[in-house]
């Protein structure tokens, strides 16, 4: 037998021998996930001892963390807005920039009623976030994969959420009718990058990353194609990748958007864009 404090003490050191960022907080969440409390009442019980029963499947998912699995799968959710969406391989692992957009797009809604879309709703927590926030509203959330389809709806089922339509569509190729406001967090990741990048993103569908060797092509698409689903004053907002903001904002400009502007992440990067339908 070990206590928490041990466990977690032994655990961290195995993470980071491994290479994981942040170990010890990784550890305390798989530890938390397995004892079914909270990482801050971990606190409360450092002398605990732990039996083999916790242990055994403890060490398990330590290794599989060791091995680049990202945390999220192991624990089965994430935290966006104040719920708790599922959250697996299907889709992309929700990012906190997303939790920003969903945040900047909540605020600028206009009262009343909207018809919302979010189009590539991979999990569903930009869509279904704005769908539980705005109930008098209705949400369509469109993705081409049948896989990020069905973890929507189990998240939807799970939350409660019922103000929502699901669509199978090729961008907008299965969409009718116009929005008051599209939402879009469309993969932007130049296909050249997946060499580089960290262990954890090779667990997110390639599908939910990528997009040509600029990464592109999606919203290259995706802009003047939503230009025709929009109201007049209908609002557009997206996020993209770091470098991408002078290229989405031509764009955007050169199909008759009005009110172009993009704003900077919590770390300073130009991330999200919004347009207006004149
Ligand atoms: N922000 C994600 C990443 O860099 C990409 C998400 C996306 O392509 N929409 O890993």
């Amino acid at each position: 037998m070990k206590s928490v404090l041990e466990t977690i003490n032994g655990g961290a050191e195995y993470l980071g021998k491994r290479g994981i960022g942040e170990a010890r907080r990784n550890m305390e969440h798989l530890l938390a996930h397995r004892l079914g409390c909270t990482r801050m009442q971990l606190y409360t019980q450092f002398d605990r001892p732990l039996e083999e029963e916790i242990l055994a499947p403890l060490r398990e998912s330590l290794k599989k963390r060791g091995e680049g699995i990202p945390l999220q799968h192991l624990l089965g959710s994430v935290g966006f807005h104040g719920r708790d969406f599922l959250c697996d391989a299907r889709a992309l692992i929700p990012r906190p920039e997303t939790e920003e957009l969903a945040e900047m797009i909540l605020k600028l809604l206009p009262e009343g009623p909207l018809e919302i879309l979010d189009m590539g709703c991979g999990s569903g927590v930009l869509g279904l976030t704005l769908a539980a926030e705005r109930p008098d509203s209705h949400v369509t959330l469109a993705d081409i994969s049948e896989d990020a389809l069905s973890l929507t709806k189990e998240n939807a089922e799970k939350l409660g959420i019922q103000n929502i339509t699901l669509v199978r569509s090729d961008l907008f190729s299965s969409i009718s009718g116009r929005f008051d406001l599209i939402a879009a967090n469309l993969p932007y990741v130049p296909d050249g990058e997946a060499a580089e990048m960290a262990r954890e993103l090779r667990h997110d569908p390639a599908l939910a990353l990528f997009s040509g060797a600029d990464g592109l092509d999606l919203l290259r698409r995706f802009v003047p194609e939503s230009f025709g689903f929009l109201k007049s004053s209908g609002l557009l907002a997206l996020e993209i990748g770091h470098d991408q903001a002078s290229h989405v904002r031509s764009g955007l400009e050169s199909c008759g958007f009005a009110e172009t502007e993009i704003r900077r992440d919590l770390s300073g990067i130009a991330r999200f864009p919004f347009a207006r339908h004149p």
